[in-house]
């Protein structure tokens, strides 16, 4: 595999960065994921404004080669041949001479470093026909959530209770409320109605949620921004989540309680449907 890192195109074994690097010592840095399909980049303009603003929430230094993400993602695409994949960025703040929780100065450039991975019939997995089981737990994470850093241990830990506890996935309650998922935004279906959580630092501000409620609004389908309970989602008709990767996901039972007939709603299939061809129309 091809990988990219400051400015070079390097086979993965010879692609290295400092024992020092802040987002290795400090998980000071801030990712993005973006969708392969067809060797077409999804929604490539929602993940490049929102990388931007991480950066400028955490007054970090855009890498050098910011105009040119663009052009880094397709070549990486061409380079490893992708049709059904990933493609990940990260940027952290660099490596100073030595380790030390103030920030570096200007003379100490960001590292950027892109890979791909292969995935190939990404938008046909056997988890979205089946859909998938999540867990809730509490959501211990920092204030911050609507920036996309790499500080990723409790969502890992998060995985790993679901794994434990025999499902697939966790959503993550505060106050009795869902946040999101591990990955994910999370969704719930009553009646006709889509509710998911409004926008604030609780969540990250989803790219997909983003285009799922713009496609949902424009095929007439009933939307409500706001937080709901855990008990709220059990008692739901459908549930499902949202992320780059996963794309419409349906979840069929939370905390072992069964949603419906336990197989994926019907509005939730649809808003999948409408959400991979309206995407892939404007896919880069
Ligand atoms: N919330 C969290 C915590 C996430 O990690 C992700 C995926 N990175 C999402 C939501 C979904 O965001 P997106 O649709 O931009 O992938």
């Amino acid at each position: 595999r091809i990988v990219y890192v400051n400015g070079e195109y390097l086979p993965e074994e010879e692609a290295t960065v400092s024992v020092f690097d802040r987002g290795f010592l400090f998980a000071d840095g801030v990712y993005e994921v973006t969708s392969v399909l067809g060797g077409k980049l999804i929604d490539f303009d929602g993940h490049f404004q929102r990388l931007k603003r991480s950066l400028a929430e955490l007054d970090m230094p855009a890498p050098a080669a910011m105009d040119d993400l663009l052009e880094i993602h397709r070549e990486l695409v061409a380079r490893n041949e992708i049709e059904d994949g990933l493609v990940y960025l990260q940027v952290t703040r660099g490596a100073p001479a030595d380790r030390d929780f103030a920030y570096p100065g200007e003379d100490v450039a960001p590292t950027l470093v892109l890979f791909t991975q292969s995935k190939p019939g990404l938008a046909d997995s056997p988890a979205a026909r089946a859909g998938i089981k999540v867990i809730s737990i509490d959501d211990i994470r920092w204030g911050r959530r609507d920036i996309k850093t790499v500080q990723l241990l409790y969502p890992s830990m998060g995985k790993m209770m679901a794994k434990k506890a025999g499902a697939d996935d966790a959503w993550m309650v505060e106050d009795g409320f869902v946040t999101e998922g591990t990955s994910n935004n999370a969704y719930i279906v009553k009646g006709k109605k889509i509710i998911t959580r409004n926008l604030g630092n609780e969540i990250l501000h989803g790219i997909t949620r983003a285009a799922v409620l713009r496609f949902a609004r424009e095929a007439q389908m009933e939307v409500e921004e706001r937080p709901f309970t855990i008990e709220e989602a059990k008692g739901a008709d459908e549930a499902f989540f949202t992320s780059a990767s996963a794309f419409v996901m349906p979840v069929v039972s939370i905390d072992g309680v069964m949603l419906g007939d336990g197989t994926p709603g019907q509005l939730t299939k649809r808003l999948r449907e409408i959400y991979l061809d309206e995407s892939r129309k404007t896919a880069s």
